[in-house]
């Protein structure tokens, strides 16, 4: 099979830099989509881990001027991944998140470095970096919304697909930095990049892409809905032909719960007994009398972990024990850690951000709650799946399509692989938690569910090639491009 070249463009990507389920995504889709043919450089802000990890790098292309700072290209390997880094240290190098200063509040000028992203994609996809060019661009999030503004620019059709890992995050600024982030006038309108007086990189994406992805069917119709669509969901009804629900899946070679060095390694249910106890103690928590729940989130109003406190109470008096690793809202942080204060022994809480943490919680859990008011794929129950700790999930995006709830038919048939209950209801999780207390008493039918959730496919294997045929449909209809 001959080889095609695809330019990803991303503000994260796992393992070098990671907010959330975005960098998962971006930093699997190059081992996937090179099973079908398909070569991805992924084009990365050279934030400080970025640069650290890149090591040894050659210079790729260079800007005199992008966006008022220089700045040049570096290409170079890390973590197995093929890179292009936008080294611009007056816009990335920096203490802090990607997004966020250390106190947590957006960096002032986020509009400015994204978009000098973007604009360094465009260039680098007409005129080349190393002398490379790719056939097609595929933009993450509004990050990278602005690619196809600054592609048009250039007098380039590249074809461009545009995932939507979240459609909360909208990258609005205002209407007077048109001239600052270099957008042409006539972009700024009601068909392009316009949204109520001001710019959305969103919707540039959403507009000026040739194709959009978003990471499962169930929040693609969702999309479309007042609901779910954010106020873009006119746009999306509009482009519903060219909207492809696509599953996330997970990286099962790292997350393989027979290999995985940060747990006693298990191949069924059996042996997630030792990471149980191990757990337990880690938390200082008593065994109990029930189940032991986990949850491993942003602290947002998105997950509904505020309904999870609601429904908490009734849970511990059925025996179930909770951890929680997480961090974000600094009320919700709180909440929790009186949570776990008013409950020592049955409910415990980390603050922070800690991935070898979460591959022990996924190991010792007996069930994972993800109680979302919208997710668009979620990877946490993914990850629960592969571990063997039943999915508790509300019917919702991308969970909904993930996980097979235990009624009657499905535990019948053998088939069940979780819990799904109806979202944004305390009632309905608090009944979702009881059914896993009394699901959970029954071990021999607990363990069944627990062995049909480990054999569930969650890698990229049904995935791979939709995305596969997506950017070659797209590659192949585009007008050949000037050399
Ligand atoms: P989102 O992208 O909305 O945050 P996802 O479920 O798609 O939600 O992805 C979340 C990812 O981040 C998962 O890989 C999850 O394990 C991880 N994660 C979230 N919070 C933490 C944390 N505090 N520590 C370690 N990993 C976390």
């Amino acid at each position: 099979m001959s080889t095609r070249a695809a330019l990803a463009v991303a503000s994260e990507c796992a393992p070098l830099v990671k907010t959330g389920g975005l960098a998962d995504v971006v930093g699997a889709l190059p081992a996937a989509l090179a099973g079908q043919g398909w070569a991805l450089r992924t084009l990365l802000p050279g934030y400080p881990a970025v640069m650290r990890a890149l090591g040894k790098a050659r210079p790729a292309a260079a800007f005199d001027d992008l966006l008022g700072t220089k700045a040049r290209v570096l290409a170079g390997k890390a973590a197995g991944l093929d890179l292009l880094v936008l080294d611009a240290p007056a816009l990335f190098e920096r203490p802090g998140g990607p997004y966020l200063t250390q106190e947590g509040r957006d960096w002032p000028d986020n509009d400015r470095r994204f978009a000098a992203l973007s604009l360094a994609a465009a260039r680098i996809a007409v005129r080349g970096a190393d002398g490379w060019r790719p056939e097609l661009l595929h933009l993450h999030d509004w990050q990278a919304g602005l690619v196809p503004v600054y592609l048009r620019a250039l007098g380039s059709r590249l074809p461009c697909l545009f995932s939507i890992h979240n459609i909360a995050f909208h990258g609005l600024t205002p209407a007077s930095r048109l001239k600052a982030l270099a957008l042409p006038k006539a972009g700024f309108a009601i068909d392009g990049f316009e949204y109520y007086g001001q710019i959305s990189a969103l919707k540039a994406g959403l507009t000026g892409a040739q194709a959009i992805a978003t990471v499962s069917p169930g929040y693609a119709r969702e999309l479309m809905t007042p609901a779910f669509g954010m106020g873009l969901e006119g746009v999306l009804q509009a482009r519903a032909g060219d909207l492809h629900g696509i599953l996330n899946g997970i990286d099962t070679e790292a997350w393989n719960p027979a290999t995985d060095p940060a747990i006693a390694p298990f191949r069924g249910p059996a042996g997630k007994e030792e990471n149980r106890a191990r757990l337990c103690a880690e938390f200082g928590l008593e065994r109990g009398t029930g189940p032991l729940a986990a949850v491993v989130s942003r602290l947002s109003g998105q997950k509904g972990l505020d309904l999870l406190l609601t429904a908490l109470p009734g849970f511990l008096a059925q025996g179930g024990r909770l951890v929680l690793l997480g961090s974000g809202e600094r009320a919700l942080e709180n909440a929790w850690l009186a949570a776990a204060a008013a409950n020592p022994d049955r409910v415990s809480v980390r603050i922070g951000y800690d991935e070898a943490l979460s591959h022990r919680i996924y190991a010792g859990a007996d069930a994972v709650l993800v109680p979302s008011r919208f997710e668009p794929c979620g990877l946490t129950q993914l990850y629960a799946l592969r571990y063997g700790a039943l999915p508790v999930v509300a019917r919702v995006g991308g969970l909904a399509d993930t996980v097979i709830h235990a009624n009657e038919a499905a535990l019948s048939a053998g088939v069940a692989t979780g819990i799904v209950h109806d979202t944004e209801s305390v009632p309905a999780l608090a009944d979702a938690l009881a059914q896993l207390c009394q699901l959970w008493q029954d071990k021999h039918a607990f363990r069944r569910l627990q062995r049909n959730a480990m054999k569930h496919p969650v890698g990229w294997d049904a995935s791979a090639p939709r995305y596969g045929a997506l950017y070659a449909a797209l590659a192949d209809a585009s007008p050949a491009e000037p050399p």
